[in-house]
């Protein structure tokens, strides 16, 4: 097989697990398999570096920001390489330009335009395992430009497809992906088979275990990726297309903390009101998340949600064109939490939506807010809420028998 292997910053933070991973690949290899190694920065060097800039200027520019930042893959690619030698593996170290990877010129959050993978054909040709840094590209310029914090995910799902490789391994410092976040959700359990589509939507929505862009390139390219732990054998989660997907619905739950929700009053229901508020917060490069509207006879409540750190900047706004908007007040909770229940086939199963509304009437908590999608549904909650909430809706889905995971 050829098998691109991604390790992340706390896979490879020490001289010590450099080595060990190191041997792990050596073991692959001779199990007779062909690698393309992919590896992040070691441990915090990237905020280390960033932070180091930030002291001696807060207008270091983002040209230069890429050009140091990048360095903490290169340093990365380069030991790895180094261990695998002394292993008596050949390796070569490469970093974006040698890898072929081509990226936009968005210094800081580049995206990966094409992989020429000819260089590492070669080398794999030649039995060398290549090293590459990752979370970088190059640019038109010929500038490197790093991808967006966490994208060494992406790049290996990127050179994956590139050199069409039969499997890409993100391995990490947790052991696969769960139903719920096991230091939230104590009966939380390993999914052994995951759709792209759910995968995407918990990844989207902050189960932190893989670069959101990396699922959706698998996705779209069918990449079969396993995410395992860089420290043990656990066997780890595997995404791929799943034929069987209608008969789980649900997958995981998720929370994200960092929610604020805005209630403007009494919006005139006038064509474009809704319009008005959404441009305005547009313009100021917010994104916004749940959206309800309630009409009233001729003018009604918009609420939405927003991340939390934006939230001073959107009131700002709009208290300003309050003018153009027309509510007549404006009220916001910066305390609130945000669940998100996702599955596949979850709209052509009745009863999740009140599923999750059982489960949290039975533990005495309100829900502020509600979206729902073909594959999630969302509500938000108090902050205080949010272990009780996520773990009474977790054990809802999850209680033995309920969700049988023998059967995808
Ligand atoms: N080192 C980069 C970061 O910390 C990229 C990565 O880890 O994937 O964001
Ligand atoms: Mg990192």
């Amino acid at each position: 097989m050829l098998i691109v292997r991604k390790y992340g910053g706390t896979s490879v933070a020490d001289v010590q697990n450099i080595i060990s991973a190191a041997s792990n690949i050596a073991k692959t290899y001779s199990d007779g398999n062909r690698l393309v190694i992919v590896v992040s920065a070691q441990g915090d060097t990237t905020d280390e570096l960033l932070a180091k800039a930030a002291k001696i200027s807060g207008g270091a520019g983002k040209r230069e920001i890429d050009a140091l930042i990048s360095t903490g893959e290169q340093q990365s690619a380069a030991l790895m390489a180094i261990a695998l030698r002394a292993q008596g593996l050949p390796s070569v170290s490469l970093n974006a330009a040698q890898s072929g990877i081509n990226a936009t010129s968005a210094y800081g959050n580049a995206r990966i335009k094409s992989v020429d993978p000819e260089r590492l054909r070669f080398e794999l040709e030649q039995g060398n395992t290549a090293v590459v840094a990752g979370f970088q590209g190059m640019n038109k310029y010929g500038d490197v430009v790093t991808i967006g914090r966490g994208g060494s995910d992406t790049t290996a799902v990127a050179l994956a497809v590139a050199l069409n490789a039969d499997l890409c391994e993100i391995c990490t410092d947790v052991d696969g992906v769960y139903t719920a976040d096991p230091r939230i959700v104590k009966n939380a359990r390993k999914i052994r088979v995951i759709s792209y589509d759910e995968m995407l939507e918990l990844s989207s929505l902050g189960a932190k275990v893989l670069h959101n862009r990396s699922a959706e390139m698998a996705k779209r390219y069918r990449v079969p990726l396993i995410v395992r732990s860089s420290f043990s054998d656990a066997e780890g989660t595997l995404v791929k297309d799943v034929p069987y997907m209608e008969r789980m619905y649900v997958s995981g739950v998720t929370v994200d903390k960092e929610i604020a929700g805005v209630t403007l009053l009494g919006v005139k229901g006038e064509p474009g009101g809704a319009y008005n508020v959404f441009s305005l917060i547009a313009r100021e490069g917010v994104s916004v998340g749940v959206i309800t509207r309630t009409a009233g006879t001729g003018s009604g409540d918009i609420s939405f949600t927003v991340v939390r750190s934006e939230l001073g900047k959107v009131l700002g706004a709009l208290e300003e064109n309050k003018d153009v908007i027309r509510y007549t007040d404006l009220k916001y909770d910066d305390r609130v939490a945000k669940i998100s229940v996702v599955g596949a086939g979850m709209e052509s199963t009745p009863g999740v939506a009140s599923g999750v509304f059982e489960a949290l009437y039975a533990v005495d908590i309100g829900v502020k807010m509600i979206s729902t999608s073909e594959i999630k549904i969302t509500i938000l909650v108090d902050e205080r809420d949010t272990e009780a909430a996520v773990n009474a809706i977790h054990d809802r889905f999850f209680a033995m028998g309920a969700h049988d995971e023998e059967k995808r």
